[in-house]
């Protein structure tokens, strides 16, 4: 029965079993942590084949380039060559960089701030602002406002983003001059765009001439289930719809095998590519190289990196069916909360009874249960529902994710009839 629908007799009475139960989980002295999308030590485990390679007799690429120099700005052609592959890019249009693609979004945004884009303004030099789909992953947002842009939140249903909104705001501001998207299995509520989505994004009439979609495919091969989603062409259908130069594609190896020793990727329009690369080298003589070959070494090719990640999913599915199954169990009959049941990626969103998720994550920290802030997955940190918390379920052993769970789902309860009792 809903909590709504119980009489105040009732309420009372489970108000009392809640205080109970969560007095008891405080004293069972836990220390969990639900707060960041990392992989497990079982996981990294999987790829520590890395830390002996290429070994010492391997000091060149597959051309005879000396991996140990200096050069080689756009990335080893074998590492690059994989994630064409896996990301459907042509692989002259995709670059591989250092060891975390939040930097390699950085770095575009600043260049986009400081020079302009191939010709245009300086973005930087007159108000900048981007859209926001909320939720989202909060280091999106606190880039944005780090380098000076205003963020704009637009609704993110687990169906995808409040495409009408975007249309409109786009179509009257100049100032808006990009969008995040994260594609496939997105942070945090495992929104997938479509191919539909997509062709609207890299189609429709901006103000400004120059405005991007910043297409970060961190989870691009992070399957959950056997329905292994194919990414959606976003270059080729930016071209076909006449602004090829629309899109900054992003991605990393972070989640595939070492999150903080992987490679991250830069992609877009042969005539973004040589922009980003021309700015590039102002910065950096070239990438860690010797890094792109340990891991071309490893992963072999495209089949290799979905091999090794039915493995990453053979470790983690079972924890997201831990939090989906208790949340179900403990929550389901009283209508205080939904949750996603993601495909893919490394969150799950919980939505709890408005006005309550700063106080469920009082709760769970007190009770040794540490959540992300709530409010972290919206622009600025602020939730004007105060409903939303992030669920990032992949770091810790299943016994201690069931055990987290469990306890949010008394905080969560518990903070709802207090609402309640409250009136
Ligand atoms: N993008 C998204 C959507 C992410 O969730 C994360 C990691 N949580 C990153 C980027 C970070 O990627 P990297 O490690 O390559 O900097």
């Amino acid at each position: 029965m809903s909590l709504a629908e119980l009489s105040p007799a009732d309420l009372s009475a489970l108000a009392e079993e809640l205080t109970t139960s969560y007095a008891e989980l405080k004293d069972a002295g836990l220390k969990l942590d639900l707060t960041r999308g990392k992989p497990s030590a079982e996981q990294l485990d999987l790829s520590n084949e890395l830390l002996s390679l290429p070994g010492a007799d391997r000091t060149t690429d597959g051309s005879g380039t000396d991996i140990r120099n200096y050069g080689g700005l756009e990335g080893l052609p074998e590492i690059r060559q994989i994630f064409a592959d896996l990301l459907g890019i042509p692989v002259a249009q995709l670059i591989a960089a250092d060891n975390s693609s939040l930097s390699v979004m950085h770095d575009s945004l600043a260049f986009a701030l400081l020079h302009g884009r191939a010709g245009g303004t300086p973005w930087a030099t007159r108000p900048h602002k981007i859209l926001c789909p909320t939720p989202g992953y909060d280091r999106h947002f606190q880039l944005a406002e780090d380098l000076g842009f205003e963020l704009i939140s637009v609704d993110l249903s687990a169906d995808g983003p409040d495409l009408e909104t975007i249309k409109r705001l786009v179509a009257e501001d100049e100032a808006i001059k990009a969008i995040w998207v994260v594609p496939t299995y997105a942070n945090p509520n495992g929104a997938v765009y479509s191919e539909a989505v997509t062709r609207e994004l890299v189609s429709m009439p901006t103000a400004a001439d120059d405005f991007t979609v910043l297409w970060d495919n961190a989870y691009a091969v992070h399957h959950l289930t056997d329905d292994e989603l194919a990414p959606v062409d976003v270059l080729g259908l930016a071209a076909e719809a006449g602004n090829p130069d629309r899109v900054f594609v992003y991605a990393s190896t972070s989640k595939i095998t070492f999150a903080g020793a992987g490679v991250s990727f830069f992609g877009g329009s042969p005539a973004t590519v040589a922009w980003y690369l021309k700015h590039l080298s102002k910065r950096t003589i070239g990438p860690d190289k010797t890094n792109h070959l340990r891991h071309a070494l490893y992963l072999k090719d495209a089949d290799g990196v979905r091999a090794l990640m039915r493995r990453h999913r053979a470790i983690i599915a079972p924890k997201f069916d831990a939090v989906e199954r208790i949340l179900g169990d403990r929550l389901g009959s009283y209508g205080v909360a939904t949750w996603t049941q993601p495909h893919g990626g490394y969150f799950v969103t919980l939505d709890v009874v408005e006005n309550t998720a700063t106080e469920v994550v009082r709760l769970a920290k007190e009770a040794g249960i540490a959540l992300t802030p709530a409010g972290s997955s919206h622009p600025y940190g602020k939730d004007p529902q105060d409903r939303t918390i992030r669920i990032a379920p992949t770091f810790p052993p299943l016994d201690q994710v069931t055990a987290a769970i469990d306890g949010v789902a008394t905080c969560v309860l518990l903070a709802a009839v207090t609402k309640l009792l409250r009136g």
